[in-house]
């Protein structure tokens, strides 16, 4: 089991550990039970990670890509060397299963082992010539790192989210301020502790811990940051977006979802379960791109449901770390509550819960819940419309294709979708018509760092990963000179 210091320090700025004086309580979500108390900062702190970041500027802006990509292969070198530390912090402070944990950690292993090429790849494309329609004039094209960022990621998917801003921030040449989430920030203290191990510049990767008042909105309102990448709420997001248009500040924003999974008439039934189960239950469904609305097309609608019902009766949900587990716990007291709430509602709406929803036997502690299912979900119902973030699928039937594409596309969201169906063309020509940044068709939800993440709607603004990760951290400049 871990071995944690009671007080860990919540401060890493120009260097150096620091103990801030607002003390976060991190909580085991399997057990209730205290897992260590991390000395978080107030607002003053904000400001002196900031100037740290803003001194370390000049220099770590200087650098080659050559030289940052050496800095992303040493922290993804030294995640791997504490990738089992690591998983057990997640599943610890997350509540989630121990091979879920092992897929987060890896997934930052690549993500920095990607940006460490894009970093490399950006040297030879330096000062590249642009085409002018005038023999008078050459032009040459520069992507100079934005300045000091702000990163403030959720509890979801602790390192993930800040490995996926982390890594192209370095990569561009811009230096950070990191903001984990108040509820989660133990990986990240671990991440950080990695990071000082790899001899970085002092000052270009500082972090600081606190709750989203005292820290991550003076974060968004500093004018010396030059751009905001947050994932979170769609509530917060705006007082981000809010903030930062104060100082003209760029912006990205991942924020909710409420994502369909459509199962084709001539779809396979099997294939279709495990990934509605997948595309529900994995992490709890607390997953910006749960595909938590799942239309299924009427022939197929009574045998789906009962095998659904089936397969989600069969998850083993427990102890993170116990084998065979399946699901774990919801991430807090409050979340928990929410998800709770957002059942009971729609049981008044009139929903019809075909299973799940409760907590399982044998577990008197912990946030735990039964994966649940329902059906004829009233179409105006926050059940189907608002991010329940948690375990909870909603299935309904279709009768047409057209029908199936206008329910997904019916949400003030478009994060993702899945289509299953047989007639791959077919399916293709579905997935083209949602209004969805991703979407798998007959495939789980696989994430590879070149390809884009990010949604229509109110689901985002810009994408991560792949080079418009890279990009969204860059200043486009152009040189024009005379002949
Ligand atoms: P949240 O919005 O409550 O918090 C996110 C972060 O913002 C935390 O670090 C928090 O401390 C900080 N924060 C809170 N108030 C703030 C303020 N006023 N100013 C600046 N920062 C503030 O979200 P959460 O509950 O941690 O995470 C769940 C949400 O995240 C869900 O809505 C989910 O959809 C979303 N999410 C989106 C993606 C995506 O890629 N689109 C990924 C993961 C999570």
């Amino acid at each position: 089991m871990l071995n944690l210091p009671q007080v860990l320090p919540g401060i890493y700025i120009d260097g150096t550990w620091l103990q801030g004086n607002q003390p976060l309580n991190v909580v085991n979500p399997s057990t209730e039970q205290p897992l260590a108390l991390v000395a978080g900062a107030d607002h003053e702190v904000v400001g002196q990670a900031v100037a740290a970041a803003q001194q370390a500027f000049a220099g770590w802006s200087a650098t080659t890509g050559a030289e940052r990509a050496g800095y992303l292969r040493a922290i993804a070198s030294g995640v791997q060397a504490r990738r089992e530390r690591l998983i057990e912090l997640q599943s610890s402070n997350n509540g989630k299963p121990l091979f879920e944990a092992a897929i987060d950690v890896d997934d930052v292993i690549a993500t920095f082992a990607y940006y460490a090429e894009l970093a490399e790849a950006l040297d030879a494309k330096q000062d590249s010539p642009v085409a002018l329609p005038s023999e008078d004039f050459t032009a040459r094209l520069r992507r100079e790192p934005c300045g000091v960022v702000g990163l403030i990621v959720p509890w979801n998917f602790p390192m993930v989210t800040t490995a996926w801003k982390l890594a192209p921030a370095l990569a561009a040449g811009c230096c950070v301020v990191l903001k984990p989430s108040e509820v989660t920030p133990l990986p990240e203290l671990e991440l950080a502790a990695i990071i000082a191990q790899c001899g970085l510049p002092k000052g270009v990767f500082n972090l600081v811990c606190g709750t989203g008042l005292a820290v991550g909105a003076p974060l968004a309102a500093d004018p010396r940051i030059a751009r905001i990448s947050f994932t979170g709420s769609n509530a917060v997001g705006v007082q981000v977006m809010q903030r930062a248009a104060e100082t003209v500040k760029g912006v990205s924003l991942e924020l909710g979802g409420k994502s369909s999974l459509l199962v084709l008439e001539d779809a396979d039934l099997d294939l279709a379960v495990e990934l509605a189960s997948g595309g529900g239950f994995f992490n709890a469904g607390q997953m910006c791109s749960a595909t938590s609305r799942v239309l299924v097309a009427d022939a197929l609608f009574e045998s789906f449901l009962e095998r659904l019902k089936a397969r989600a009766e069969s998850i083993k949900v427990g102890d993170p770390f116990a084998d065979g587990t399946e699901m774990g716990a919801l991430v807090n007291q409050a979340q928990y509550q929410r998800v709770l709430g957002h059942i009971d509602r729609g049981l008044n709406a009139g929903a019809r819960l075909v299973c799940g929803g409760q907590r399982p036997e044998n577990t008197p502690h912990g946030y735990f819940l039964r994966p649940a299912v329902f059906t004829d979900v009233p179409l105006d119902s926050a059940l189907w419309c608002e991010e329940i973030f948690g375990p909870v699928l909603c299935v309904r039937r279709f009768g047409s294709e057209a029908e199936a594409i206008a329910r997904a596309n019916d949400s003030e969201f478009g994060l993702v979708a899945s289509v299953v169906g047989g007639d791959v063309a077919n399916a293709e020509r579905v997935a083209n018509a949602l209004q969805a940044g991703l979407v798998w068709i007959n495939a789980p939800q696989v994430i590879f760092p070149q390809a884009a993440w990010g949604g229509y709607k109110q689901s985002s603004i810009g994408r991560e990963l792949g080079p418009w990760g890279l990009q969204a951290f860059q200043e486009i400049k152009h040189v024009i000179r005379a002949v």
